[in-house]
């Protein structure tokens, strides 16, 4: 089969012929439809993060594909069913983490595409108990960003405790940024969209945006507390740089939550005394559980938030990797098979 394989950390991806891999007895094997080019991709090629990927590794963690082949002990999948192959690959089902409900915690998970082969090939093997059931009726390519772009932002939304009519920030309208405002509007939210790129912006305001802020041109935090009165409740930075980290920390009200989900390898200087006489919670979230899952792809086959995306071809995996860099994606780009 054809994949496209991370080596060396800092080298282009090698797209090769592979075999194909045997399901194991809890395994289910996957012909790939779709697979979403994640940013996450991009750090596992680069090798920037504290924690390395095991190479060599198929990236791909957005991957979506029919059942071909069972394990033998699998029984809650049938061949031809329709299945998403996320970062949570696995997790151990048995630590305390997973025992209450917080499986995107568990100290011995395997993650697609980093510490296990993804989906950036045309075949992939994953555990039966958390490939995730696709619903009826949506395009594999268009469904693909919500199993990592569209579950993380609204985890993060879940997490930061704002409710419906609350003011929210989201920093950097990428992949996951441009999931992340629907999703904020279709909970009830009311959205400023912060980016560096004013087609970023505009792209925003038809979404729903309910304000804009390019943070190169204008204070993001000024701005946002003269247009909200206060500040915003909770806000959250997708975006890959430090000072987005730091301006969405200063962008909350009193009582207000900031939510990191963005993965720079970078420190920040948090003001001790501001956040406790402000009451201000600093939350980090990561992706979501199979549970967030069902909940992301619902409002996703309702209709209530699409993703905006482009296919390409999987041989061209390094070139997108360059747009990434640059920032010139708008929404996600869908390799499809
Ligand atoms: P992306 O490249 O598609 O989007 C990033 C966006 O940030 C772009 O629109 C860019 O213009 C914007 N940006 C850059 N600098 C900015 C700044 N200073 N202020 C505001 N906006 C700025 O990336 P993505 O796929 O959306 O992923 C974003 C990050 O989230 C990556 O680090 C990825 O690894 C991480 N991630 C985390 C989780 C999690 O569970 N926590 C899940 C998936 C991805
Ligand atoms: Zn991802
Ligand atoms: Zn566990």
């Amino acid at each position: 089969m054809k994949a496209a394989v991370v080596v060396e950390n800092g080298k282009d991806l090698e797209v090769k012929d592979v075999e194909v891999p045997k399901p194991k007895n809890n395994e289910v094997l996957i012909e790939i439809e779709a697979c979403g080019v994640c940013h996450t991709d991009l750090h596992c090629k680069i090798g920037d993060w504290p924690v390395k990927p095991d190479l060599p590794v198929i990236p791909g963690h957005e991957g979506v594909g029919k059942i071909i082949e069972l394990g033998s002990n699998v029984t809650n999948h049938k061949v031809g069913d329709r299945v998403g192959l996320p970062w949570l690959y696995k997790a151990c089902g048995d630590c305390e983490f997973c025992l209450n409900g917080q499986e995107t915690l568990c100290p011995y998970q395997l993650n697609g595409g980093y510490s296990a082969n993804g989906a950036f090939a045309e075949y992939a093997v994953a555990p039966a108990d958390y490939a995730i059931q696709i619903p009826e009726g949506v395009d594999s390519a268009e469904i693909a960003p919500v199993l990592c772009a569209g579950v993380t932002t609204y985890k993060a939304w879940k997490v930061s405790g704002a409710k419906p009519g609350d003011w929210v920030a989201i920093y950097g309208i990428g992949g996951l940024g441009h999931l992340g405002l629907q999703y904020a509007k279709a909970m009830g939210y009311k959205v400023v969209a912060v980016d560096i790129q004013d087609s970023k912006l505009d792209f925003a305001k038809k979404l729903g945006a309910d304000h804009t802020v390019n943070s190169k041109k204008v204070d993001p935090v000024e701005d946002i507390k003269n247009v909200t009165g206060n500040g915003v409740q909770a806000s959250m930075s997708v975006a890959v740089n430090k000072t987005a980290f730091e301006q969405a920390y200063h962008s909350v009200k009193r009582g207000g939550s900031v939510v990191f989900v963005a993965l720079p390898n970078e420190d920040m200087p948090l003001p001790i005394f501001d956040t406790v006489l402000n009451g201000v919670s600093v939350k980090g979230s990561i992706v979501g559980t199979r549970k967030d899952q069902q909940e992301a792809l619902q409002f996703a086959a309702d209709g209530k938030i699409k993703t905006e995306f482009k296919t390409d071809k999987l041989e061209n995996i390094n070139d997108i990797f360059t747009k990434m860099e640059n920032g010139e994606i708008e929404g996600r780009i869908v390799l499809e098979f």
